[in-house]
């Protein structure tokens, strides 16, 4: 591994805000001075397939990462788009339920949560009265 490659993995590591490239590239940047955002995102794809990060993809937004490679799934915050790990989630996938449901051989899934970090939820509960709630679906394939 590389001097550049580890001090970026130590970035990603450092924090459990499932950092964008951009964040990356901003907190490396006093050290690596030379560095280019390309090649942050060229390193974060290294990382990733030598399995020491994740890559958290969600339909129209920004990729971020995770420096924590084990199992886990993610909850995001409709409001600020804060992402929070959730350790276990209460749901069990059935391979064999869901390949009778669909003519594909299922090989992995991707699941995400939805709601509102605290402080979002807080704001959400004092503004509840003047603004109507903003619903808006989507978010993970299963
Ligand atoms: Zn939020
Ligand atoms: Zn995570």
């Amino acid at each position: 591994m590389t001097r550049q490659r580890r001090i970026i993995l130590d970035a990603l590591e450092s924090v459990r805000t499932h950092p964008t490239a951009e964040d990356i590239y901003r907190m490396v940047r006093p050290r690596l001075q030379r560095l280019s955002l390309a090649t942050v995102y060229r390193n974060l794809e290294v990382l990733c397939e030598q399995g020491l990060a994740r890559k958290i993809e969600t339909a129209g937004t920004t990729r971020r990462y995770d420096g924590d490679a084990s199992e886990h799934y993610h909850v995001r915050c409709l409001g600020c788009g804060a992402i929070g790990d959730v350790r276990k989630a209460p749901v069990s996938v059935s391979r064999t339920g869901l390949a009778r449901a669909t003519d594909f051989q299922i090989v992995g899934h991707r699941l995400e949560f939805l709601g509102y970090c605290p402080s979002c939820k807080g704001r959400r509960r004092r503004g509840a009265r003047d603004a109507p709630a903003r619903r808006r679906s989507g978010g993970g394939d299963v």
